[in-house]
């Protein structure tokens, strides 16, 4: 499934993380826990305490992303410049927030039986329209400041404990919130092969119960017919629920055309379910030269199912190393039913493999005749001694029509097996 996620980009700030005493474990922290609540962190910034360079690594990524996180420089101390630096990009003025005053006070006095100092109050300062998150584990306030461009900041405090906290606590439940809100685009496409996609268009739209609440797109390739299902403009949860809802009446309508999702491979499907079984492959070619084989080699860990194969053109070929008996060619001629059976058989046996696949066809432009014209392509799957043939009847130029063959043959076993 493709989608548009929630980005967000980090800036810690602190000369300590500059100068390497300490670690920037508050960025990996959050890494983690915004992944897990669908967000992705898309560049993370480190700065120092000064004000200009703040305000900078903010600015630019507001510019870029809209959503920033940082931690560090709530603190007392006049090093902590970072709620100054954010209200000036943002064009605010900073105002006392009377209520976080009186909790500080009453902390200090509950805490330590003395008044707040003075350099605390700086604490209590907050942006202009700025909302203050909750510290249960220490003294400052985070600060959530947004503006009508729908561009927002999160100030979190630098001490990992408190960021932790607050993290969880405050800002993880109004982020979860947001992103379960956000209207996104999201696509999954289901795979098919072996059926045309005015015949596979006819069975969608006679589908029973009503429109599927997607648009779907039809996408013909050489390797069949892709139906992308696309959902734009919801939340992100609903667009989850109506795609599966989507693709689960897809599947039931057309589910045996159905090979696999999104960039799914099919050589890597038919290797999974021979793998599940236990079985090998061997292969015989004739028209596609090798194609089908490397097809099921290029996917890394095909040893195990694939034993080897033959390219056989020369009818000679095939009778010696696939043991294809010469009454067949003259009765049937080289692209016939008799013939490629013969070969799924003999592949199989050759390569001492549970399965035997062969092609035998006319790929063109030229060796068409009236009874076989170009694209006549004959398939057989040969599994444990029973064999099935297929008659193809492809389209396109010599390339097309090999690389169909390929797909298709590698379809007739997906369809054995599964
Ligand atoms: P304080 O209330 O302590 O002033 P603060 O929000 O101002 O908090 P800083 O002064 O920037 O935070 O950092 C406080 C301490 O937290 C630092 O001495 C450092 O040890 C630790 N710290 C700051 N940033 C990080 C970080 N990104 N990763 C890990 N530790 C950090």
């Amino acid at each position: 499934m493709s989608t548009t996620g929630s980005r967000v980009e980090v800036v810690t700030i602190g000369d300590e993380l500059l100068l390497g005493f300490t670690i920037d474990t508050n960025a990996a922290h959050l890494a983690r826990a915004l992944a897990a609540i669908g967000m992705h962190i898309v560049r993370r910034t480190t700065v120092g305490d000064g004000a200009d360079e703040i305000a900078d690594a903010v600015g630019q990524a507001l510019d870029r992303t809209g959503a920033v996180i940082t931690t560090g420089g709530l603190g007392p101390t006049s090093d902590d410049l970072t709620k100054q630096s954010i209200a000036t990009i943002f064009g605010r003025g900073m105002h006392l927030d009377a209520e976080h005053l009186a909790w500080m006070e009453e902390r200090w006095r509950k805490r330590f039986d003395r008044p707040l100092p003075a350099s605390n109050h700086q604490q209590a300062m907050i942006p202009d329209g700025a909302r203050t998150l909750e510290n249960h584990h220490g003294s400052a306030p985070g600060i959530w400041l947004d503006d009508e461009r729908g561009r927002w900041v999160a100030m979190l405090p630098g001490v990992p404990r408190e960021m932790r906290g607050m993290l969880g606590d405050t800002l993880l439940p109004l982020l979860r919130e947001r992103v379960a809100a956000e209207r996104v685009v999201r696509s999954l496409t289901l795979r098919t092969v072996g059926v045309g996609e005015s015949l596979l268009a006819d069975r969608i739209d006679a589908m029973e119960g009503g429109p599927l609440g997607v648009t779907l797109a039809y996408l013909p390739s050489i390797a069949g017919v892709d139906l992308r299902l696309t959902i734009r403009d919801v939340p992100a949860a609903e667009a989850d629920a109506r795609l599966a809802a989507a693709a689960a009446r897809l599947r039931a309508r057309v589910g045996g055309a159905i090979y696999g999702e999104d960039d799914a491979d099919l050589a890597a499907v038919v290797l999974d379910l021979c793998r599940a079984r236990g079985l090998t492959i061997g292969v015989a070619e004739s028209c596609t030269g090798g194609l089908l084989g490397a097809r099921l080699t290029a996917i890394s860990g095909s040893s195990d199912v694939v034993c080897g194969g033959v390219i056989a053109y020369h009818n000679d070929l095939k009778r010696g190393l696939l043991g294809v008996d010469a009454a067949a060619f003259e009765r049937h001629g080289a692209v016939s039913e008799q013939v490629v059976a013969q070969m799924a058989a003999g592949a199989r046996r050759a390569a001492r493999s549970s399965i035997g696949l062969a092609i035998t066809g006319v790929a063109g432009p030229t060796g068409g005749t009236v009874e076989k014209p170009v694209g006549t392509v004959w398939i057989a799957a040969d599994v444990d001694g029973h064999v099935e043939t297929k008659l193809l009847r492809l389209w396109g130029d010599r390339d097309e029509i090999r690389q169909r063959s390929a797909q298709w043959t590698l379809d007739l076993l997906r369809q054995r097996l599964a």
